[in-house]
């Protein structure tokens, strides 16, 4: 258990230090601990000193999780991982956040069960695929301004930033310019005004990559492998 909370700490202190390189305030950035593949035991005395969420890529994994945590309404609940249509209803029961918005189909599924479940506001981040890998969902750049234009339609749905992965590179170095570009392409669209989307998170950085991420502006980071130790498949 211990061994959790002094990696935690860790992560604290490599996010302070990223921060201070680039003059930024280490209280705007915030860690959803991804806890995919870890079970709910070991996630507990995070709980006690405060995280803020946790993120899961699994409907099923999470609803599991969500129902056997004493805890849950003390943290917000992030689904972070590619969502299937048929499984929206399921996820809209638990997530405080979907940061993995990859489709048009997708935005709409999620307005149309906001309705049936009299849910007013479901709070989504799209998803870019930045790198333009295959093997990645998401939008791609130059379609994310279209997407924000149609998703004036999907009353109930608020778009509240945008999320990446970046290609998993040897020298996290490399990742900078992915992160770059995302910042900028909110910047560029958070001017625009459109009705359902606000440039409230950047959701990028992972246990490889994260501290490029911060100095890139990043204000979520998804971190699991370095919360929790290697996940056992
Ligand atoms: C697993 C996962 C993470 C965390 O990855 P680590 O390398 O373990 O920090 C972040 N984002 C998404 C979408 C994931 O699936």
């Amino acid at each position: 258990m211990a061994d959790v909370l002094a990696n935690w700490q860790c992560v604290q202190a490599r996010i302070r230090q990223a921060a201070a390189r680039v003059g930024r305030l280490p209280e705007d950035i915030h860690v959803v601990a991804v806890t995919k593949g870890v079970a709910i035991e070991r996630v507990q005395p995070l709980v006690e000193v405060g995280i803020r969420a946790v993120g899961e890529n699994r409907v099923q994994e999470a609803i599991a999780k969500y129902e056997s945590a004493a805890w849950r309404d003390e943290i917000e609940w992030h689904f972070i991982g590619h969502l299937q249509r048929n499984k929206v209803r399921q996820c809209l029961s638990f997530a405080d956040l979907v940061h993995s918005v990859d489709s048009l189909r997708l935005l709409a599924e999620i307005d149309r069960r906001a309705a049936a479940l009299e849910l007013d506001e479901i709070k989504v981040l799209l998803q870019v695929n930045v790198s333009g890998e295959k093997s990645k969902f998401g939008f791609a750049p130059e379609e994310v301004p279209r997407a924000l234009e149609q998703a004036c339609e999907h009353k109930r749905v608020l778009i509240q930033g945008l999320m990446t992965i970046a290609p998993y590179e040897e020298d996290p170095e490399d990742t900078r310019p992915y992160f770059r570009q995302l910042r900028m392409l909110g910047e560029e669209l958070s001017s625009k005004g459109f009705p359902r989307f606000e440039m409230k998170y950047l959701s990028m950085g992972m246990t490889n990559d994260f501290e490029i991420a911060v100095e890139e502006g990043a204000n979520l980071l998804r971190i699991g492998t370095a919360i929790f130790g290697e996940r056992q498949l």
